[in-house]
């Protein structure tokens, strides 16, 4: 029996994991649950999977919570950041680490310098704080278990091979809408088209990221530190069927990938069942009935973002979190009708490279400096985009 606890039991992620408990009640158990404000979904995972612990935003919350469940429902509620931190070291197995954003960092390293191993969906974590969690990670010997569906791909390809053999990782990409589309069409997009991806439902921040390729240099600085490899051994290849999930070459030629019909629920089973695998109920590749597969390098010069993403690794620790933070801020202002499209990337070189020039920290030594450059890097993009706007 793997017990788990839950950061972000109410979201996307959350929900998936608690299915995949649900149809596989003999091998797991949610023995803590954080939610944020979704109170209602929340008593009902209470009344479902009956956790010891769980934990909501704040105290007003909790008492609608209380309110809901039997009188002499047993289960402790907690509140706010001690009540994220109190799951994060609960008794379990496995922490599921699926909150959305900056949120989940203290309680994602809470787990991890309580030993406890993490499958990780909070791709925030890594772009944020990559460094800090990766020497956390080794001086508490934790596993981390990917979420996301290139880095589950990559891990899965990673297994029973030796690191040394490695040779590169590479990253797929379905190109999003606008692959297709010239410089001055992307110019001239509309939120109702960059929010129109493909091949995943998604949230509106990382619907817009793929558009931008933004969300895949994000992913390429999550694997820097997931998988500990250096930028230059991270590629990515354009693949808009989101077939191929992402590749590993070793020295020898040889390339290995990991292949599947688009569906969360199988990195999540993946990072739940690890080292073995469990028999999920999802529709089945046919192969001969997808037919053909594309691939394509990614085009730079229409998608900026991507190389700002390897400028920021090549730069110091907290640049990424400087991206990431900058990158939230624009986003938030396009979707606002604020800026058009190319005015996030604009912003976001803009901002990157004001960080490169002040000489900001070069390590991140604790949670105190990523926040402080996410903070400093919110403000920096304001004050361009508010530039920009004027002009
Ligand atoms: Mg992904």
């Amino acid at each position: 029996m793997k017990r788990l606890a839950i950061l972000g039991s109410t979201g996307s992620v959350g929900e998936q994991t608690l299915s995949v408990v649900e149809e596989f009640p003999e091998r797991y158990r949610a023995t803590a649950l954080a939610a944020g404000r979704n109170v209602d979904k929340l008593a009902d995972q209470v009344r479902r999977f009956r956790p010891d612990l769980v934990s909501v935003a704040e105290p007003g919350l909790a008492d609608e919570l209380r309110r809901k469940l039997a009188v002499n429902d047993p289960v402790a509620i907690l509140v706010g950041a001690e009540g994220l931190d109190a799951v994060a070291v609960h008794d379990a197995d496995l922490v599921v680490a699926g909150l959305v954003g900056a949120v989940g960092l203290r309680p994602t390293l809470a787990a991890i310098r309580a030993g406890r191993d993490v499958a990780l969906a909070n791709k925030e974590v890594m772009v944020m704080a990559g460094a800090l969690v990766l020497r956390e990670m080794k001086a508490h010997g934790v596993d981390l278990l990917p979420v996301d569906s290139e880095h589950s791909a990559i891990f899965q390809c990673l297994v029973g091979q030796r690191r040394e053999d490695l040779s590169r990782i590479i990253l797929t990409c379905s190109g999003g809408p606008f692959r297709t589309w010239s410089e001055d069409e992307i110019a001239a997009a509309t939120v109702k088209e960059a929010l129109a991806h493909p091949n995943w439902d998604m949230g509106p921040k990382i619907t817009i990221d793929s558009a931008s390729l933004m969300n895949k240099g994000l992913e390429v600085i999550e694997a820097r530190w997931l998988f500990d490899v250096p930028p230059e051994q991270v590629d990515v290849v354009v693949h808009p069927q989101s077939i191929v999930h992402s590749l590993v070459e070793y020295r020898d030629g040889s390339v290995l990938a990991q292949l599947g019909l688009p569906d969360m629920r199988v990195p999540i089973a993946v990072a739940l069942a690890h080292p073995e695998r469990i028999p999920l109920d999802v529709p089945r590749l046919d192969l001969a009935q997808v037919g053909q597969l594309d691939f394509e390098a990614p085009d730079r010069k229409r998608f900026p973002c991507l190389d700002l993403a390897y400028a920021a690794l090549r730069a110091d620790e907290a640049a990424p979190a400087v991206l990431n933070a900058a990158n939230e801020l624009a986003v938030g202002v396009f979707l606002d009708g604020g800026i058009a499209f190319p005015g996030i990337a604009a912003s976001n070189a803009a901002v990157l490279n004001a960080h490169i020039a002040r000489g900001g920290a070069a390590t991140l030594r604790d949670l105190t400096d990523v926040v402080e450059a996410d903070a400093w890097a919110r403000a920096c993009a304001r004050e361009w985009l508010t530039k920009e706007a004027s002009a």
